[in-house]
């Protein structure tokens, strides 16, 4: 490797150095990168990517280090991590304006906000980044109360492959401003979110135990009943079979601040089936996504995960997903329910489209099984959905591009990326189908783009889920191990 600029000395980790094996790898794979660069600063990341660019290696972008495919690291090139870019900051209180860096994890945030009473929705994870949630959708706790979190940014800072920082937003470069909201990791590196976060500071919580029928109508009713719930209901249920049942762990969660508001919403999710276990709460939002998720990617769960978004899920259709379960390949599957207020968005006014379909759906299976055990029990479900969600894919190639990006949106995400990143530093594995990326031609930073520049330069399947069902972190990709509270 060249000599690191002055600006990142101290901020470059190559092997061998002690702070390495904890910056190496993803939460799905372990890698081995030539060296990790761990700017601060805007100005730090404009100078990593310059100086990533000049060592002619393959890029990878880190936030979180969560992405299911690994694409946050790689074997043999550079890393740019965000971790210490993470600072949260409320730039308008009384709008509920907050400044969010890309390297802060949603656990973070989460704890930052509540203080002002405030909250985004983001996933059910605390450990999850920024940076890679909120450019691909983001299927939050309060989902169907205020949208997929893309659907709150106000406005994004984005360093693109020129080395140019631009601040794009509805008014300015509106065309990056809807790629980066739901395609943005291939548009380039996005520094900051401006979100606008909601009034919020308790949530009831529901947590249930429901033994769910073979055939498929407990999922099928529960898919019904959170279509028509109302939108302050969102829900998560992982299936699972234990014996030779088939339960279903769901956590339903109700943007109320009271227990009083709370129980009435979920009724009709008590009459899907038999109730093992049931436990009503009203708790602080933060400790839906805790700080006790942010442990080191180490590779620690390998998985490899599929999805499918669904519109009023039929009985062939929920046989099939419930027989994904117990039949050839028992994956665990995690329904997430939508609608709401993500369907109040037109579905060409961001890059994630899907705007009509109520559920989504997550089948993964975790090491040593994989893509052939994946294929066999997601094969007759995966082929009734109507669309997928970037953010639940482990394995990018044009195939679940199709998918997530159809018609006319994929079209377009296309053109942008090639506009915004002409000369493929972070081209997409959905594109090529190689999530490693083989080193490309990549040319040293050219000039800036004029008009718009601010600164020039530029597990084994041992572990079955437990019954439990679990406010945090209640679903996939990553197993569920802890016994009922
Ligand atoms: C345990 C777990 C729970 C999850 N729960 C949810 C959930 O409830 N809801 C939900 O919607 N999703 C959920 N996800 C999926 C999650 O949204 C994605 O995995 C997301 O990409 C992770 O973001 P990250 O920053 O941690 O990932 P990273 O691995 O850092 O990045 C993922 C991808 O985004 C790109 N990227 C990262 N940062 C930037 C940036 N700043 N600018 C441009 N591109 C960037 C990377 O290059 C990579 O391609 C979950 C994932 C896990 C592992």
């Amino acid at each position: 490797m060249a000599r690191v600029p002055d600006s990142l000395r101290g901020q470059i980790v190559t092997p061998g150095d002690r702070r390495y094996a904890q910056l190496r790898s993803t939460y799905t794979r372990s890698a081995s990168p030539a060296a990790v660069l761990l700017p601060k600063t805007t100005a730090q990341v404009v100078d990593a990517l310059r100086y990533a660019r000049e060592q002619r290696l393959p890029i990878a972008v880190r936030s979180g280090g969560h992405g299911l495919s690994g694409a946050s690291s790689n074997n043999g090139g550079v890393v740019i991590d965000l971790s210490m870019l993470n600072r949260v900051q409320v730039i308008d209180e009384r709008a509920g304006l907050v400044r969010v860096e890309a390297g802060a994890r949603w656990a973070n945030v989460a704890k930052a906000l509540a203080p002002y009473g405030l909250v985004i929705s983001s996933g059910d994870y605390g450990g999850v980044g920024v940076g890679g949630l909120a450019t691909g959708g983001g299927v939050g706790w309060l989902v169907r109360a205020h949208g997929l979190t893309i659907d709150r940014v106000r406005a994004v800072e984005v360093v693109l492959a020129d080395g140019t920082l631009v601040r794009a937003d509805a008014d300015h470069e509106p065309e990056l401003f809807w790629l980066v909201r739901g395609a943005g990791a291939g548009a380039g590196i996005v520094v900051a979110f401006e979100i606008e976060a909601a009034e919020q500071r308790n949530v009831g919580v529901v947590q249930l135990v429901v033994e769910a029928h073979p055939d498929g109508r407990t999922v099928r009713e529960w898919t019904s009943c959170l279509s028509q719930a109302p939108r302050e209901l969102s829900a998560a249920a992982v299936v699972f079979a234990e014996g030779r049942s088939v339960l279903m762990s769901i956590t339903a969660v109700v943007a109320a601040e009271s227990l009083r508001r709370t129980r009435p919403a979920v009724e009709p999710l008590l009459a899907i089936g038999k109730v093992l276990e049931h436990r009503t709460d009203l708790l602080p939002y933060p400790t839906l996504v805790p700080t006790a998720h942010l442990n080191p990617n180490v590779g620690q769960q390998r998985g490899t995960t599929t999805n499918g978004l669904f519109t009023a899920l039929d009985e062939a259709g929920a046989r099939a997903v419930t027989r994904a379960v117990t039949g050839p390949g028992r994956a665990t599957i995690q329904l997430r329910s939508l609608g709401g207020a993500v369907n109040d968005v037109a579905s060409d006014a961001t890059a994630y489209p899907h705007r009509h379909q109520d559920t989504l759906i997550v089948a993964s299976v975790f090491a040593p099984q994989a893509d052939a055990a994946l294929n066999a029990a997601w094969r007759a479900a995966g082929a009734r959905a109507d669309g997928a969600y970037v953010n639940f894919e482990s394995r990018p190639d044009p195939a679940a591009f199709a998918r997530i990006y159809p018609g006319e949106t994929g079209a377009r995400v296309r053109r942008l990326w090639k506009r915004y990143d002409p000369d493929g530093v972070f081209r997409s594995a959905l594109l090529t189908g190689q999530p490693d990326r083989a080193a490309q031609p990549n040319r040293a930073a050219q000039p800036s783009r004029a008009g718009q520049v601010d600164r020039a330069a530029q597990p084994s399947r041992a572990a079955q889920p437990s019954r439990s069902a679990q406010p945090s972190g209640s679903g996939q990709p990553h197993r569920r191990r802890r016994r009922p509270r």
